[in-house]
């Protein structure tokens, strides 16, 4: 009996971390007051005047006009003054593969088959690290990390940065993608004697139910927050009943599914099991979004814009003869990616941000190339505060932090950041973020340069 409790007081505190799961930093931070200039209340989409905010054990205790701050109140907090600048909430990107770098000018998969063998699993946790620490100093405060992680990478990442032994987001993860026999190996020639080693590193491949509910416990051994399922690598697609009890033995703990679904018939398969999230979605139809709608499953739906498939896309696609000039090809995806925006958008389909983002950018941080693909989304035809929604509420409601996360209120945790600009006329004006808070902490402040 008395195991048995402590088991469950084990759990409970596992679950309660894997949610909250902050840093001694955090706690030690002494209360703070932030003037603010302006807010942004992404519930209302309407910016709030001469704001503070007190900070206390990580947490915003109070948000209201400064005036209501001048008297009593917490004693002595250090006091912290962006009244020139504009405050978001931290930024969150449903999509990242942090635990990747991928030389752009490199065929896709020839480098992901190079990451794999060139990389132990520790030396890919530590270069997750780094792109942690530049997505951070970006102004991602929460990151989604869905795969390409080796083994269970992002796992171990999750847990060093909540320890506070190296910077970054608060990091959801899903270890292993589970995936159609073979794995995502369909443009990856591997030699058939090697081929399983290298997959394993990778992927939970399966062909039946028990196969996949036996992938979503492996996950869960390896304390995973959620499950990714890759539906379709054409012609390669997860059955119904697969797919159906991959999603009931993730939900039956309480455990989300993110999607990755790019036909028709994947997608299809994605919605009539129940899937929390679909990633990508490309060749969805209006009813396909319509059901999604319905049923309350969210929309990452990835969207590059073309300067930066200028580098990236060109030389990965693997379709020769189908689209056989490069910028003709720029041309087509770009116009699928607006058309596919247009639909969901007109369905109704809630949508989330992110990046998909797994490439080492020579002129760009990880955090600015991430930045880059959030306001890519006007370019496409979202306006800006349906955008900042996207990578804000929206993004918490995906990751089931709502009540912690997404947005400035009392109890939530003190993330946000500050830039130059109004993001609301331009989310270009992302790129002129100046301080980066996350619980509490102070992780980047060139307003004051001096500032620990
Ligand atoms: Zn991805």
């Amino acid at each position: 009996m008395k195991i048995r409790i402590l088991a469950s007081l084990a759990v409970c505190l596992v679950m309660v971390s894997s949610t909250a799961g902050e840093s001694d930093a955090t706690t030690r931070v002494k209360p703070t007051l932030v003037r603010v200039g302006r807010i942004l209340d992404v519930k209302s989409g309407q910016y709030l005047f001469n704001q503070a905010i007190l900070i206390e054990g990580g947490i915003v205790r109070k948000i209201g006009p400064i005036d209501t701050f001048q008297s009593g109140g917490s004693e002595n907090p250090v006091v912290i003054d962006l009244s020139n600048a504009t405050i978001l909430p931290g930024l969150i990107d449903c999509h990242a593969h942090l635990l990747d770098a991928m030389d752009p000018t490199i065929n896709g998969a020839d480098e992901l088959t190079l990451t794999i063998t060139k990389f132990a699993p520790t030396k890919r946790v530590l270069l997750g690290a780094a792109m942690a620490r530049e997505d951070l100093e970006g102004g991602f405060t929460t990151v989604r990390v869905l795969g390409h992680s080796g083994i269970d990478g992002d796992v171990s990442l999750r847990d060093a940065i909540r320890n506070g032994w190296v910077p970054g987001p608060r990091i959801v993860a899903s270890a292993r993608k589970i995936t159609p026999y073979g794995g995502q190996a369909q443009v990856i020639p591997l030699q058939s004697g090697v081929a399983q080693t290298i997959l394993d590193q990778e992927y939970l491949p399966v062909s039946n139910p028990d196969e996949g509910r036996r992938a979503v416990l492996e996950n869960l051994l390896v304390r995973a927050d959620l499950i990714k399922v890759v539906v379709d690598e054409w012609p390669r697609v997860l059955d119904e009943d697969t797919m159906k009890t991959i999603v009931a033995e993730a939900h039956r703990v309480g455990v989300r599914v993110a999607a990755h679904a790019t036909s028709r018939l994947g997608i299809q398969v994605a919605i009539d099991a129940g899937v929390d999230s679909i990633e990508h979605a490309d060749e969805a139809t209006a009813q396909q979004f319509q059901a999604m709608r319905d049923k309350g499953i969210y929309l990452v739906p990835t969207l590059w814009p073309r300067d930066m498939l200028v580098v990236a896309r060109s030389t990965t696609n693997p379709l020769p003869g189908t689209r056989p000039d490069p910028e003709a090809t720029k041309d087509q995806i770009v116009a699928e990616q607006r058309a596919k925006l247009d639909l969901a958008r007109k369905a109704g389909v809630k949508m989330a941000f992110g990046s998909d983002d797994w490439y080492a950018w020579p002129d760009k941080t990880r955090g600015q190339a991430t930045r880059r693909l959030l306001e890519a989304l006007q370019t496409f035809g979202m306006p800006p505060m349906e955008a900042l929604r996207s990578a804000t509420v929206n993004a918490a409601e995906v990751l089931n932090v709502r009540h912690l996360l997404g947005s400035l209120e009392p109890g939530k945790y003190a993330d946000l950041i500050a830039l130059e600009g109004d993001p609301l006329t331009s989310l270009s004006d992302l790129e002129k973020v100046r301080f980066v808070m996350k619980g509490g902490v102070v992780v980047r402040d060139d307003f004051h340069p001096s500032h620990p």
